[in-house]
């Protein structure tokens, strides 16, 4: 089963029923921590993808 993932931006779990955001490049963040991190980069925060 899907244990769930590790959000790259906080650094722990993305549980099932977290709002969650998927970038362009389909890595998966929590939403909230994407919202704060967009404020600072446009560049996803794993793999450095740039987001226009
Ligand atoms: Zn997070
Ligand atoms: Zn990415």
């Amino acid at each position: 089963e899907n244990e769930g993932e590790d959000c790259s931006i906080c650094l722990s779990t993305i549980f099932q029923g977290n709002l969650m955001a998927i970038l362009p490049c389909s890595h998966r963040f929590h939403e909230q921590c994407v919202l704060r991190w967009l404020n600072q980069s446009r560049a996803c925060p794993y793999c450095r993808s740039r987001i226009s």
